[in-house]
């Protein structure tokens, strides 16, 4: 008798910015794929073709930045060889899908999505004019359910806020299911109930929107700089007066990257036994340690483009299996 097959599972992250991922990214998302990809048949999209709703007038920029998505992805210990790391640009059938989904998505699902209305607004607040509110934006959500329905994806790995984006998918899902016959699992949302958020040196949800990040490919003089200026218990003036740890962000990352060691310092912080200066001094050491493994690893990876090529070439040809093997049946379903 054969095993029964793993169940699959879809992760993705758009290349923004530059793609370089910070200490958020990875504790709230990277961390857990990475945890899952033994367990899972696992399909780690960079979704490239998603970043042009927002970048369409920077396009040249998008493939850089997935590159360094990549290169975090592998240098952090997501396994090529385990889980299949690739570009949605890579695998075609995404747009297929996409295309046909696109049909029978009726128009008031996608116009009631609440980041649709959030970036609208905010592209209109800045001044941006109807030209950039594009198609493509509005319809953001039905090729993200070509992203997870065209491997047939059991399971979508979402942060604890994140559960609804997944409900249009599955909405989506049901309704092709309706029409033409039942080719798609509906996909659930696996919440992971570990994650933290991450601070920001500034006290705010660390994000590469606030410019309050620790990238994982920060050089140990820059972690340094930033630790240096983070935000501390603001009631803490003199090295004697006592702490709040869990207002302050050098104590809240020393907790993440110090999980055995954290408790001794946090109380002696709250006891007003120790300074800022020192717990930063400290975290400095800490988050470099931990950095220095992952920044050696990404940049032997930039340093060698056919590797990463390889890598990404090989990752889109399992993925592109999968794909193909859907679409064969979606067509069949269809008629076509
Ligand atoms: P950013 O806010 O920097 O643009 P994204 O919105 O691209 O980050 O997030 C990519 C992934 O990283 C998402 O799964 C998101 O939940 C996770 N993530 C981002 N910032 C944080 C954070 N500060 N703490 C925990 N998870 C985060």
């Amino acid at each position: 008798m054969s095993a029964p097959a793993r169940k699959r599972l879809l992760s993705g992250m758009q290349p923004t910015g530059t793609g370089a991922l910070h200490l958020g990214n990875l504790e709230g998302a990277l961390r857990n794929w990475i945890r899952l990809q033994n367990d899972y048949e696992m399909y780690c999209c960079i979704v490239d073709w998603h970043a042009l709703t927002t970048r369409f007038h920077e396009a040249r920029a998008i493939a850089p930045a997935s590159r360094q998505v990549a290169a975090d992805y592998i240098a952090s210990g997501l396994d090529p060889e385990r889980c299949a790391i690739f570009l949605q640009s890579h695998v075609k059938e995404h747009a297929e899908l996409h295309l046909l989904l696109s049909m029978i998505t009726p128009l008031g699902w996608l116009e009631r999505v609440p980041t649709f209305k959030e970036k609208r607004e905010l592209m209109e607040a800045r001044g941006e004019g109807d030209e950039t509110v594009s198609y493509g934006l509005l319809g953001y959500p039905c090729l993200q359910a070509a992203d997870i329905l065209v491997y047939r994806a059991h399971l979508v790995p979402v942060g604890r806020d994140q559960a609804a984006h997944l409900e249009i998918t599955r909405e989506i899902a049901r309704r092709f299911n309706r029409l033409y016959g039942e080719v798609f699992p509906v996909p659930e949302a696996l919440i992971d109930e570990q994650t933290a958020i991450v601070p920001g040196v500034d006290g705010r949800k660390m994000s590469k929107s606030y410019d309050n990040a620790i990238y994982l490919c920060d050089p140990p003089d820059v972690v340094a700089e930033k630790v240096r200026n983070a935000f501390t218990t603001p009631t803490k003036i003199r090295k004697t007066d006592p702490g709040v740890p869990e207002n302050c962000v050098v104590c809240q990352l020393r907790r993440i990257y110090d999980p055995e060691g954290y408790r001794i310092s946090w109380e002696e912080d709250r006891a007003g036994a120790r300074g800022c200066l020192q717990n930063k001094k400290e975290l400095i050491d800490i988050l470099n340690a931990f950095l220095d493994p992952i920044r050696r690893r990404r940049e032997e990876l930039l340093a060698d483009p056919a590797e990463l090529d390889r890598i990404l070439l090989h990752g889109a040809e399992r993925a592109r299996a999968a794909a193909a093997e859907t679409m064969q049946q979606v067509r069949a379903a269809m008629g076509f």
